[in-house]
């Protein structure tokens, strides 16, 4: 089971797609070459392929596997798909210790009961926000809050649509892993600034058009007023 979001944006990891413990895994296809959002538990990395054939990628595409934060729902699976696809794997800074040495109350492992080996991260982003190497026009935004190396990645379809791939803005925020919810505020600001017609949530779903996008990080910044 795949789901189509737009032209060329599938969804092919979830805890109803792949395994309860995944979060939401986002595929992009960037002409012969394809982008994987975050990377699931790993405990459904069969599963999770085999979705990315039948949105029409040879896994051996795709090139990057962005991990969007520290959290083991999220990068769990990233070094097996990394082996298999030779993906390079890219992160924050300021998450890549907790991926690289599986610091387990970054990853959260425990809640998951799981036990993480160390990812390499081949890439580690700097700063507030950029392009990526292998798809200049592919954008990620340095979102700090849910965790400090937090980031979300803007595409622009073929169609014209800004998908946001704004993964964990709901939260939750616990100091084990050094969450910031004033650095957060900012953070879904700058979101809010993009004016996404797509939002793509780690857990909770895909928003759409504009206005539901808006309403859901709204929502959350109201909520944590
Ligand atoms: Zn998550
Ligand atoms: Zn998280």
């Amino acid at each position: 089971m795949t789901r189509e979001i737009c032209g060329d944006v599938f969804l092919v990891g979830s805890s109803e797609l792949t395994d309860s413990g995944d979060c939401m895994v986002y595929l992009v296809k960037l002409g012969e070459q394809a982008v994987l959002i975050d990377a699931g538990t790993g405990r459904a990395t069969d599963p999770l392929l085999a979705n990315v054939k039948r949105s029409g990628v040879e896994p051996q595409a795709i090139s990057a596997i962005v991990l969007t934060h520290c959290h083991v729902d999220h990068i769990g699976g990233a070094n097996e798909i990394r082996k298999r696809t030779g993906a390079r794997v890219y992160a924050h800074e300021k998450d890549a210790r907790a991926i690289e040495e599986a610091l387990p109350d970054y990853t959260v492992e425990r809640y998951y009961g799981m036990k993480l080996d160390p990812i390499p991260v081949d890439v580690q982003l700097a700063g507030e926000q950029g392009e990526f190497d292998f798809a200049p026009g592919l954008r990620w935004i340095h979102t700090p809050g849910h965790t400090p190396g937090s980031i979300a990645v803007v595409y622009k379809s073929p169609g014209g649509e800004t998908v946001l791939f704004g993964q964990d803005i709901h939260g939750p925020f616990e100091p084990e892993f050094e969450s910031n919810i004033d650095d957060w505020r900012i953070s879904m600001k700058k979101l809010l600034a993009i004016e996404p017609d797509i939002l793509c949530e780690g857990h909770f779903g895909i928003f759409k058009p504009a206005a539901a996008a808006r309403r859901f990080i709204e929502q959350y910044l109201e909520h944590y007023a």
